[in-house]
């Protein structure tokens, strides 16, 4: 029996590893650097726990959530490790006796909080032990792409040079000359520099690269793994925003469609959908609605309840989920798109953690991106916003009240956010006495490049809904997962389960479509907006919403590609907007095919699991189809 294998078992008390844990592990105590990718769940804290051990000496581990910190530390001590914890939520008292542990060598584990390594003289004491290994959780959140985006976190890189000691691989960044003064003074190290693992469950490939960058281990190996679930078949619909209700009460009254999670996109419509489902099922269906707004106790008697099995369905907006830990979950319907690929992913992948089949149905239509675009406007302000606050700052301390009289037009909504990211990425300085100075001039780039990538996640989840292929091979693709096993199989793409309740469209429909496609033709591609108007010219009485939805059908035929894009006006403001363009495909076959067109009736829901259909005659076969598209999806 491998060392590693003895550990796991005796200080651990698991039996065996788990896919590609022992190969990360081995990697890391042979110190190597490592990026360590894989879903919630998975097991990533083993992958630098084990190591830790095995490696000897103390690890410390950096972990922004106090919450995940405490789990972490019960689960350590329980197995009888020697532990401690140094963040804001502990007593100086505490943080003492922790530091003198870690500078006797008494400590297998020390967890802290990023921002400890700002408090002066904090680095410096660790400083003065090297540790056998440095782990950082949940590391999507030193990107500066990601929206978890911790300033905290800005400057970790060097830090970490400093602290890994002996010959920094990467950890470039001004640290050879502090490791080199300090390496005399450090007690009980281990020869060479201790290894820095990365462990996130959300990372795009371009996250990937930044935190590799960010960390300065450019060549840490990396283990992107464990994306593929191959029990949950995903399905897509397009149902208008006022039917999705009833088309949840119709999924779930399918048989073995409970335990159920029904994400909305706002908390006033959980609760329509709530009071709908228990409508419908004329109180056979036990359901209940968690969001933000309500106070904590009922949050966690909603919670208790689902997970004790005595709620049938939680209907809730994404506040819901963090560490939910319920194994038989059968169905998770989105009633609304949802904001990102990574966001999808991480609730669908709620469902079926036994195991047996489960489902995951995305509901949505034209009018979800509209309901983004009012979020996005309001959860990113413009630049220009951001730097009427930043002007308005100076060295002297003041309040936010006495900022917000400075900046003059502009609303109190506004200001706050434009003032909550600033001080996120470092604009402006928050005092401990909630005091505000100016911080530094170039918190431009970082907040432009997270506005634009927001943007861009909002257009790939776009994407994903209208990808002709298989939908878990997006996934992989898109987490940059490479594992080889092909298409799953049992999602709408690979079965190609359409509705069976669509029909011809209507003449006018048919005209509308026609319009559309002369108008795209002749352009370069237009505005939604401008789009309609243009068909309005010709046909009279076409109203937006029968409109949208014929365009929404040119979309998933491939005949048309909607994508956002932006333009500066006059006043400098940037107007975001939905630009339409015609496809090759819309041009050589579009208007000639509209006969064999067909569109959603109502949602109808068949009682059995997806199965293969014969594809409808006019259909492409999906290879052609998805190679047509393989550009929009990379
Ligand atoms: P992640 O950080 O990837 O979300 P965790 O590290 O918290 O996941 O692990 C999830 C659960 O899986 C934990 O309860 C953990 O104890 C368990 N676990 C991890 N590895 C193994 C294993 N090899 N055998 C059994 N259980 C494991
Ligand atoms: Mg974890």
């Amino acid at each position: 029996m491998s060392s590693l294998r003895a550990i796991l078992q005796d200080r651990f008390g698991f039996s065996d590893f788990r896919s590609s844990q022992e190969q990360v592990c081995q990697s890391i105590v042979d110190g190597h650097d490592a990026l360590v990718v894989m879903p919630t769940g998975a097991g990533k804290s083993l992958c630098y726990q084990l190591p830790g051990l095995a490696r000897k000496g103390t690890t410390l581990v950096i972990s922004p959530l106090l919450a995940l910190i405490d789990d972490q530390v019960s689960k350590l001590v329980a197995k009888g490790m020697r532990v401690e914890q140094i963040h804001s939520g502990r007593t100086r008292e505490q943080s003492r006796e922790a530091c003198i542990r870690y500078l006797k060598g008494e400590l297998e584990f020390l967890f802290i909080a990023p921002e400890r390594l700002a408090v002066p003289g904090f680095p410096e004491m660790l400083e003065k032990r090297r540790p056998a290994l440095i782990a950082i959780d949940e590391a999507h959140c030193i990107s500066q792409w990601g929206h978890d985006f911790r300033p905290e976190y800005r400057r970790l890189g060097e830090r970490l040079g400093r602290l890994r000691g002996g010959g920094a691989t990467g950890a470039s960044l001004g640290a050879s000359t502090g490791a080199a003064a300090s390496a005399a003074a450090v007690i009980g190290a281990p020869t060479g520099s201790a290894p820095i693992v990365a462990l996130t469950a959300t990372a795009t490939k371009l996250v990937q690269d930044d935190i590799l960058q960010q960390l300065g281990i450019p060549s840490a190996k990396k283990f992107i793994q464990g994306f593929r679930r191959t029990n949950i078949a995903i399905r897509v619909h397009e149902v208008p925003v006022p039917d999705r209700g009833q088309a949840a009460a119709e999924i779930l009254a399918g048989k073995g469609r409970l335990p159920a999670i029904v994400y909305a996109p706002t908390r006033k419509v959980a609760e329509e959908i709530s009071a709908k489902l228990t409508k419908a099922a004329k109180g056979k269906l036990r359901a209940s609605c968690y969001h933000a707004g309500l106070d904590a106790d009922t949050r966690e008697t909603v919670q208790e309840q689902f997970l004790a099995g005595k709620t049938d369905v939680i209907v809730a907006t994404i506040a819901f989920g963090m560490g939910i830990d319920k194994a038989d979950v059968r169905t998770v319907i989105h009633a609304g798109l949802s904001g990102s690929v990574e966001g999808y992913y991480q609730e669908i992948g709620r469902a079926g953690r036994d195991g047996l089949p489960s489902e995951a149905i995305l509901m949505h239509s034209f009018a979800d991106q509209r309901t983004h675009d009012f979020f996005f406007e309001r959860d990113y302000p413009e630049v220009s916003v951001l730097d009427q606050v930043h002007r308005a700052s100076s060295a002297r301390a003041r309040t936010a009240d006495e900022l917000y009289d400075d900046v003059g037009k502009c609303s109190r909504e506004s200001f706050d956010k434009a003032l909550e990211k600033l001080r996120i990425h470092g604009g402006i300085v928050a005092g401990l006495d909630g005091l505000f100075t100016r911080g530094t001039a170039d918190w431009k780039m970082t907040y432009e490049r997270q506005r634009l990538h927001r943007e861009k996640s909002l257009q790939q989840m776009v994407d994903f809904v209208q990808s002709t292929s298989c939908r878990m091979s997006y996934f992989l693709k898109y987490f940059g997962d490479r594992d080889a096993k092909g298409d799953c199989g049992i999602c709408d793409r690979c079965t190609r389960a359409d509705s069976d309740s669509s029909r011809e469209l209507t003449s006018k429909e048919k005209t509308i479509a026609k319009l559309t496609l002369a108008a795209l033709s002749q352009s370069n591609g237009l505005s939604i907006g401008r789009l309609h108007e243009q068909v309005g010219e010709y046909q009279r009485g076409v109203d937006r919403k029968l409109f949208e939805a014929v365009v929404d059908l040119l979309g998933q035929e491939g005949w048309v590609h909607v994508r956002r894009d932006s333009f500066t006006n006059e006043s400098g403001k940037l107007i975001s907007y939905r630009r339409v363009e015609i496809t090759d495909l819309g041009e050589s076959s579009g208007a000639g095919e509209l006969d064999d067109l067909r569109i959603a009736e109502a949602f109808a829901v068949s009682e059995k699991e997806p199965k293969a259909r014969k594809p409808r005659s006019r259909r492409r076969t999906p290879a052609a189809r998805s190679s047509r598209w393989s550009g929009a999806e990379a």
